[in-house]
Parts: structure tokens; sequence; C-alpha cells
């Protein structure tokens, strides 16, 4: 058991809409109940005015009171450029400000303690790992810093390693950014014991959650759980669905009221609030009312949707999931109708449509719901954490995880079209070598750019990286040949070498594309506020606490002194009571020998 350690390392699901952390203790995986008793917490922050920074349940219960200052989604925006289409069009629909930062970053903007501040989308995100770590810590009662975060398996490599910094941010140290489906595959390996069976399970994972739509098929046996294909769309989840219903009445406000709300981020956060809840009853029932009093210059809303409607309103993002399906096991070259186990997970799998179509896609196999979807990534990365600490069972220990990179790698080249050099869906680690040529005579310099992406063309793609290599032998074009490596080591990070043999010019690069990402010293900056953020919050909680227990004693110094103030009363009403029968009995008796037994027979009656 090399590399245990003291403090257990934890799982964290941090996800778009809601995130999750789990432990392996005990010989099992334990859930972490936040400090309001849930399983899973909210992936909110609230900035309030001068106050704190608030993240979870309590800031989704603000998100109506202060909904420009409240972010949420910021999973949406991680690793993504501020001019991406996606961003544009989930910034209409928000109730707090997006804005273009360096290098075409989008930077949230909210007042925080009076000012406007502004806030990368890894800063957002670390606020909620932070606030996740504190669960844990306040669960297991010891400081945590190892921790697996999961992510998305279609995250491109800006988006996996912004959300790496978020958790540098949050003062963990990210042993690993896990995938989520392969998470829950571990899971689901976990509690079938599929993982221990000699017979080979091809098993599709399909992930709907709040914001990201992920599916993954991998096979299960021996301690093995083998990537063999995944596909996805870092864009679709539940906020799309939420999006699509509140356009519509939107839309309908407009028609009957001759008003247009979508200006207003108090009365669209009200109303989104509405869809969810009604996309979340539609899931149980045909048709639910959405009632809003006062939504907009003091008009009410009321109106009803049915399922059917809804279904309507989404059915091409339904339809795309079904697609994506079908290319991820063609994709793995398996047929449909060998795949053992359709498991669902996320919270929009929920929807009776998603199952149906799927049900029907798959000529009516039974869908796997016996695993929890808000839950089961959490306790894959618990299980994977536990692991890679050395604080597992041999069961534990023994577990293989073969993965693949889910998007095509390659050279720019002539005429803007990338040359893939690993295609997506290769098992990693893994290296492959391509020989490129001059392409102008006697060019002695040559300029590598390296995109990763499904576009024919590079201008689609995203580019990770360039770099020269000069010094090479001159030759008419298409005679010098360049020997070019790609390698992806076991934590996906992507290495290339570029060779000459003729010169012997060699150059070689780690592609870490840095553009509109955070620099070292805006993470150290970021990571020194947080904790100064955080040290301000326990002397908060203390000053808090203090000011309670103040109040406590003078409470009870209060009611003390009141009850003495009482008894004092009660005293000196009976000394009064005494003196005044002891009065009427001296001047009854006219004698000061008359004792009290007497004087008081005689004053009753
Ligand atoms: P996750 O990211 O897996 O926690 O999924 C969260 C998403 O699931 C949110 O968009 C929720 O609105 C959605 N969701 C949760 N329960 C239901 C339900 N019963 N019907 C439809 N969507 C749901």
């Amino acid at each position: 058991m090399a590399g245990r350690s003291a403090s257990p390392a934890i799982g964290i699901e941090l996800g778009t809409t809601y995130s999750c952390v789990a432990v392996w203790r005990h010989n099992r995986v334990e859930i972490i109940p936040n400090d309001q008793g849930n399983r899973t917490t909210p992936s909110c922050v609230t900035f309030k005015g001068t106050q704190r920074i608030i993240v979870g349940d309590a800031a989704r219960n603000e998100a109506i009171r202060n909904p420009t200052n409240t972010v949420f989604a910021a999973k949406r925006l991680i690793g993504r450029r501020f001019s991406d289409p996606s961003v544009q069009s989930d910034m209409k629909l928000w109730s707090f400000k997006v804005i273009e930062g360096d290098g075409n970053r989008p930077d949230i903007l909210v007042n925080y303690q009076g000012e406007e501040t502004r806030f990368a989308a890894e800063e957002v995100s670390a606020m909620i790992l932070t606030k996740m770590k504190e669960v844990a810590e306040a669960f297991l009662g010891c400081a945590i810093k190892d921790a697996i975060v999961t992510v998305p398996a279609y995250f491109n490599d800006a988006q996996r390693q912004a959300t790496k910094d978020a958790g540098l941010i949050a003062g963990l140290n990210v042993m690993i950014i896990m995938d989520e489906p392969t998470a829950a595959a571990v899971a689901y390996g976990f509690d079938s014991n599929d993982v221990n069976s000699i017979v080979k399970k091809n098993v599709l994972i399909f992930d709907l959650g709040g914001g990201t739509f992920d599916v993954s098929l991998l096979s299960i046996s021996n301690n093995v759980v083998e990537v063999k294909a995944t596909a996805g769309d870092t864009h679709l989840g539940g906020e799309d669905f939420d999006n699509r219903m509140l356009n519509y009445f939107v839309q309908e406000f407009k028609r009957k009221q001759r008003k247009d709300i979508s200006s207003n981020p108090r009365a669209l956060r009200r109303l989104k609030t509405a869809c969810e809840q009604a996309k979340r009853i539609l899931s149980a029932t045909t048709e639910t009312d959405v009632h809003i009093d006062c939504l907009y210059e003091g008009m009410d809303f009321y109106s009803t949707i049915s399922r059917t409607r809804f279904e309507e309103l989404n059915i091409d993002l339904f339809n795309k999931c079904i697609e994506t399906v079908k290319r991820c096991h063609e994709d793995a070259a398996i047929d449909k109708n060998n795949i053992d186990l359709v498991v669902l997970i996320g919270g929009s799998t929920r929807i009776p449509k998603v199952q149906q179509l799927l049900k029907d896609y798959f000529s009516g196999k039974d869908l796997y719901k016996s695993i929890h979807p808000d839950e089961a990534v959490a306790c894959g990365a618990a299980i994977q954490a536990a692991k890679l600490s050395g604080q597992g069972t041999e069961e534990i220990e023994n577990l293989v995880l073969i993965d693949v990179t889910p998007l095509s790698l390659g050279i720019n080249t002539l005429g803007g079209i990338t040359s893939v050099v690993i295609p997506r869906n290769t098992p990693i680690p893994v290296q492959k070598e391509k020989v490129f040529v001059t392409s102008v005579d006697f060019q002695s310099d040559v300029m590598f750019e390296i995109y990763e992406g499904e576009g024919v063309q590079s201008e689609g793609n995203n580019l990770l990286g360039q770099f020269v290599l000069s010094g090479i032998h001159p030759a008419p074009n298409g005679e010098t040949k360049i020997n070019v490596t790609f390698e992806i080591d076991k934590n996906g990070i992507l290495h290339v070498s570029a060779e000459e043999p003729i010169s012997g010019e060699k150059k070689q690069i780690t592609l870490i594309n840095r553009e509109g990402r955070l620099s070292k010293d805006e993470i150290d900056r970021m990571l020194h506020e947080a904790e100064r953020s955080r040290m301000e919050d326990d002397q908060f909680i203390k000053k808090i606490l203090a000011k309670n227990a103040q109040e406590d004693v003078a409470d009870l110094l209060g009611r003390m002194m009141n009850e003495l103030q009482e008894i004092k009363s009660k005293l000196s009403e009976m000394s009064q009571y005494d003196n005044t029968y002891s009065n009427i009995g001296r001047s009854h008796y006219g004698g000061e020998s008359s004792n009290f037994c007497n004087d008081h027979s005689e004053g009753r009656e």
C-alpha cells in the first residue's frame, strides 16, 4: 500500500448545475452530505455587496433577490473564448453579466464588496470546489488536499486545463482530471460487481446532465475498465431544455401583455426557476401550471404547459443525443446489438422522452437505472482517488482504467487543412509518428501549428500551440522530409517533436495553449486571494459565533437578572406582607410579641 496518505483523497463531480463529493471509507463509497444535509450542492455563487461570497444552497436561494450578482453554470464558460458562439448565446439568457477579458477570455462581472469586480470562470469554479472541499473536511474532520475532479469526456484540452487551474486556486492537489462517464462506469462496475467478472460486458454510459452531454462506450471485465469510444456535446443539457421553455414563455408574455421581459434580469431569473421546476414536474405528469405573481411591471404570469409541448420544444436536441450515441458505437466499431447495457447518468435522463428515444434506438432494450444518476460520477471519482492515494482495498488497487483521447489531434498543412496524427478515440498513453514534407522551394524554416478537433479545415478546430523548426536542409519543395511525433502521456498531456534527419535539427514542445487562460501569476494571485477570503470567512464566522456567544451570555444574564428581580420583588412583597400583617397584627393586638401565625390567621379573616 505504498503512497498511503494520512487524509483521504476525495472525488468531486463539478457539475454545471449541481456538484457532488464522495469518499472511499470503511470499504465503501460514501456520498458526503453538505451543511444542509443535501447530497448534491448547487453550483451557484452569490456575491453580496459588502458581505462574503456565498456558495451552494444559500446562493441559489439568493438568485431571485440578487440575480445580477448570482453566478451559475460557470462550467459553460470555463476554458472557452468570449467570442465562442455558445458563450454569446448563453449570455443573452443569463441574469449576470459576462464581458471580454484578457486574451478573449470571458470574465464574469459582479458587484463585490461595493465594487464592480471581474472573476474568471476558473475562480468561480474554484469557489465551488472550495465549498465541496469544506463539506468533506467538516464531514471527515480533517484537512483535505488530494482530489480527483471530473469533467465531461468531451471537454477539450483548454477546458481540462482550466478545470485543473480551478482546483489549484481552491488549494487542492488535483491528482487527475477524470472523465465523467469513465467515473460512472467505475461506479457501475463496483456496484454490479461486473468489474470482477471474467465475462466481458460492453456498457454504454449515457450521461445527460445540466449543461453537458457525454456518451462513452466501455468494456468491463477482469478489473479492467476500457473506454472504447467517447462522443458528446459540451453545450447540451438541462439548461438548454430550460432555456427553450423560457423563450417560449417570454414570447407568450410578449404576445399576451405586449411586454418584453428579456432585458429584465430579475423577471428572467424568476421565470427560468419556474421553468426548471415545471420541467421536473413534466417528467412525472403530463401537464403543469406555471404561475408567477407580479412578474413584470405588476403583471402576473399564468400559463400551462404540457409534456407534449415541452417535447416539441426540445425534440431536435433529444434527437441530437441519439445521433451522438450512434456516432459513439460506430467509432468503437461495436454494433448496437452487441451493447449489453445502457446506463443512465445525469439528472436530465429522467426526461421520459429521452428514455423512450433511447429505448427505441436499442430496439426496446431495458435501460439500467439502478445507479443513482446524480451521484455515480462522484462515486467513481472517489474509488479512483482511493486507488491513486493507496487508500483502497485490494480490489481497488487492481483496477486498471484505459482511457481514450476524445478529439483528433493534427497539424495544419497547405490550404489550411488539418492533417490528423492521432485520431479521436485512440487509447492513451500513445505515441504516433507522421512524415511531413516542405511546401516551398529551399525553405529553411517550417512553422508547425497543432490543432485539436474534427473539422477538416484548421480554422474550425482549436489551436493548441505552434513552434518553428529552423535550419532544415534546403531543397526544392516536397523533398525535405520532417518526422513529427505526437505523444499523449497518461495525464492526457500532448508532447510534440519534429526532426529533420539530414540536418539533424530537432525541436520538442509540451503543448499547453494558454491563450485566454490564466497565467501562472494570475493563478498564484487568485490562490492567494482565495486563501485570504477563506481566512476572512473564518474570522467572519468566528466573529459571528463570538457575537452569538456574547448575545447568549447577555441573554442568560438578562434572564438571570429578571429572575433575580422577580425573586427580589417577591421577597420584598413577602416582607411587605409580613410587615403589613405584622403591622395589622400589631395594631390589632397591639403587642410586639404577637407571632406571625397568629397574625396570619387573624389577617385571613
Ligand atoms: P446533473 O448535472 O446530473 O446534476 O443534472 C442536473 C440537471 O438535471 C438539471 O438541469 C436538472 O434540471 C435536471 N433534472 C433533475 N431532475 C430532473 C427531472 N426529474 N426531470 C427533468 N430534468 C431533471
